[in-house]
């Protein structure tokens, strides 16, 4: 194995096992935690080599970036989720191309991954980001319209409401985050009685905030920097 490839699957490694002691502290099934390696930012050939060590869900934030890694890597089943900030008149690059789009935050980026799905006669799976600290600056919509706008999403059938995402402010102390998380699972349970199907999927935690998100109910966690190590910066 290069060196590369045995520090990244070190790292996964690590990762896992915090994520299943964390499951296992809040008598949670580790399987029931899937780890998302954010790659924003790092080259395809270190996607490539967490792949051929099973690591295959990755998370990209910039629309360009992540369609030139999924030409790139096209010999590789590879799942990419979308989780960065997304304006609606790219979201046609992105149906159908993720897995999963984590950073839907307005009834208008909803309603045009729908159009998009529709034309190509698929199914795009969605969370909803929900904006729970407040903070202005902050993505996300608040709690005061997601049962609106869980209500119009649930009437498009280009799209499949599958959960919510939330991303916390940054805190030293990862223990602060932790009444965030708690009520991003409180939200899915009162949504779910609302829309009437059940919603598999809360994601939420990062690199320094994992523990107790997966302690409060994540079930997708999205990693990058304890992976990949510190990004370089964006340009
Ligand atoms: C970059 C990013 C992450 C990963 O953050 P790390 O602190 O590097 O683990 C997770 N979620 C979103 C939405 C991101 O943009």
């Amino acid at each position: 194995m290069s060196d590369r490839k045995t520090e990244l699957a070190e790292r996964v490694a690590e990762v896992k096992e915090q994520l299943a002691a964390a499951a296992a502290l809040a008598d949670r099934n580790p399987e029931d935690v899937h780890l998302l390696a954010v790659s924003k930012l790092h080259p395809a050939s270190d996607i490539r080599a967490l792949a051929e060590t099973g690591q295959m869900d990755f998370g990209e934030n910039y629309v360009q970036e992540a369609l030139g890694k999924l030409e790139e890597l096209s010999d590789l089943d590879l799942n990419f989720h979308f989780i960065g900030g997304l304006q609606s008149n790219k979201a046609k690059f992105v149906s159908g191309n993720f897995g999963l789009v984590h950073s839907v935050d307005s009834r208008k980026l909803a309603q045009a991954l729908h159009k998009k799905a529709v034309s190509l006669n698929v199914v795009q799976d969605i969370l909803i980001q929900v904006n729970i600290s407040g903070e202005v600056q902050k993505s996300g919509i608040t709690e005061e319209l997601l049962p609106d706008m869980a209500d119009a999403v649930m009437e498009m059938e280009g799209v499949r409401l599958v959960g919510l995402m939330t991303m916390p402010p940054f805190f030293d102390d990862p223990e602060r985050a932790r009444p965030v998380f708690a009520r991003l699972r409180e939200l899915k349970v009162v949504l779910e009685k609302q829309v009437g199907t059940k919603l598999p999927h809360l994601s939420m935690g990062m690199s320094g905030d994992f523990v107790p998100a997966v302690e409060e109910g994540a079930t997708l966690v999205r990693i990058g920097t304890q992976i990949f190590g510190a990004r370089p910066p964006q340009g």
